[in-house]
């Protein structure tokens, strides 16, 4: 039987580890720390959570609710100890993070087909024949393993960065101040542009260019001197950035010009963003039959057209000066802002292009990618990649091709999203995903119809999901 080599000992390498181990196979777990650390991590702790404890709701019929209860009903092993660590949080899942990484790692210690090794691994060798890899690395991967992942992979399947727009919701657009079109009416008029005179403009950039910035911490300041060539870089952010320096930034912190901060774009000139993000050519405003002087376009976020994400504003400004400068645009004067725009380090594969269904690299399949690397984003989310990606890697040690997890599950589904996310030439958008509503296989339309209660059409989703799992994890004889 083939061994298997798990590398990363954060939320999805145990697990996985954990799930292979049971199901009787001989595992390496590979941890760096305390040999070397990551940006964010505090220990050299097994399942260190780095920022919050929260494993998200409880509440019976919510997504999250449901992926727990999958996995809870898979034998996840990280989350019985996290729910002996639980502490009191009303409807979440919060644990002690002590208690949760020293139980992990008794677990660990007393599985006797578990070998740790506390070394960083740097190198790849998906043509050995006697095992199999799982590559749970996260999302502060060491750089030389996030190079040779690139150098298996192709230059522009992973990315270092996410950078998120701000997410309007589209009840609150003043639809009189603004309008659908597309550019040179070339396609559909998708768009909603929010058209902006001169004043409105030079308003609008001062305030941008003076708002005050989240405080750069010295982690991320210094994360891009951790590429060691501008060919590491995501799909989204070709070339590296010349930043200046924002008024608030205690030290210097560089950005890629595919996601340079909106702010930062500003600061190079009057007229940057008319010419780049803000551009109006091609864009009639009916009201004066002119193209307007700028532009921000709004682009729907969901099939539900009750969100919009406002193209290329991702930035590093406080939430409170988002609200106050982004409501000075045409349109947006009492907008409510569902989700404000970030930047952050967050390395992840190109799965949609690389992962098959069942977590394997399709050009190296003896390779399976785990957790936040793969695409998946939330503490949960790594650990369910994590069970499945050691049930996986077990089936093929074992001699058998695994079936994929359910696409009406919790767990199925997430993995069907970084799949299956957007077809190939859009795939420079792959995004990261938490578990939602959104990414289950939606009602039919008749029963979308006759079922208006939003909660009601949640509890049928996870009946179903909750069947189709239950009839994966036993499946007849
Ligand atoms: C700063 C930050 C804050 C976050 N906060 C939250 C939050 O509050 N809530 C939430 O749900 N999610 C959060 N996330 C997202 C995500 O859920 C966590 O990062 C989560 O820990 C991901 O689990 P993972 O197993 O994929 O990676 P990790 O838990 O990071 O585990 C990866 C492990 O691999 C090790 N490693 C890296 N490279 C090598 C190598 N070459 N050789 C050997 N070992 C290596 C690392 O030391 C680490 O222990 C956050 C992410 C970041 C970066």
């Amino acid at each position: 039987m083939k061994k298997i080599k798990v590398i990363g000992g954060g939320l999805a390498g145990p697990e996985a580890a954990l799930q292979a181990a049971a199901l009787g196979c001989e595992v390496d777990l590979y941890e760096m720390r305390p040999t070397r650390s990551t940006e964010a991590h505090q220990t050299a702790d097994f399942a260190e959570l780095v920022c919050s404890n929260s494993l998200k709701s409880e509440s019976e019929n919510t997504a999250p609710w449901l992926l727990k209860q999958e996995m809870r009903r898979a034998g996840s092993f990280l989350l019985v100890d996290a729910d002996a660590s639980a502490v009191p949080a009303g409807h979440a899942l919060a644990v002690d993070r002590i208690e949760f990484s020293r139980r992990v790692a008794a677990r660990i210690s007393a599985e006797p087909r578990i070998t740790i090794h506390r070394e960083e691994v740097t190198a790849l060798n998906p043509d050995d024949s006697e095992t199999l890899t799982i590559l749970a690395t996260g999302p502060l991967t060491s750089p030389a393993l996030a190079a040779e992942l690139q150098r298996l992979t192709g230059s522009n399947h992973l990315a270092f960065y996410d950078s998120i727009s701000p997410i309007v919701d589209a009840t609150t657009i003043d639809m009189d101040r603004v309008f659908f079109a597309a550019r040179y009416d070339k396609g559909t008029a998708d768009y909603i542009n929010c058209p902006f005179t001169k004043e409105e403009y030079d308003r609008f950039l001062d305030a941008l260019t003076t708002a005050e910035s989240v405080p750069v911490k010295p982690w991320e300041a210094g994360a891009l001197s951790l590429l060691s060539s501008p060919t590491l870089l995501s799909s989204r952010s070709k070339v590296e950035g010349s930043a200046s320096l924002p008024p608030t930034a205690p030290t210097p912190v560089h950005y890629f010009e595919g996601c340079l901060p909106i702010e930062e774009t500003a600061r190079r000139g009057r007229d940057t963003l008319r010419f780049g993000p803000m551009k109006p050519v091609g864009l009639t405003d009916p009201k004066t039959g002119r193209w307007p002087y700028a532009v921000v376009q709004l682009r729907q976020e969901n099939l539900r057209a009750d969100s919009y994400n406002l193209v290329g504003f991702q930035n590093h400004l406080k939430f409170g000066e988002q609200a106050r400068v982004l409501r000075l645009i045409p349109g947006l004067e009492n907008a409510a802002f569902l989700r404000y725009g970030q930047i952050h380090r967050n390395t992840y594969i190109d799965a949609p292009n690389l992962l098959t269904e069942t977590l394997q690299l399709r050009a190296h399949p003896s390779i399976l990618i785990a957790g936040q690397l793969s695409g998946v984003e939330g503490y949960t989310e790594s650990i369910a990649s994590g069970l499945l990606a050691g049930r996986y890697a077990a089936a093929l040690a074992h001699g058998t091709q695994p079936t994929p997890a359910p696409r009406a599950s919790a767990n199925g589904s997430l993995s069907f999203y970084i799949t299956h996310a957007l077809n190939p030439e859009k795939n420079k958008r792959f995004q990261p995903a938490n578990i939602t509503f959104d990414l289950l296989p939606p009602l039919e339309e008749d029963l979308r119809r006759r079922i208006r209660d939003k909660k009601e059409r949640h509890r049928i989703q996870c009946d179903r999901a909750l069947a189709a799992w239950d009839a994966w994890l036993n499946p007849p004889a």
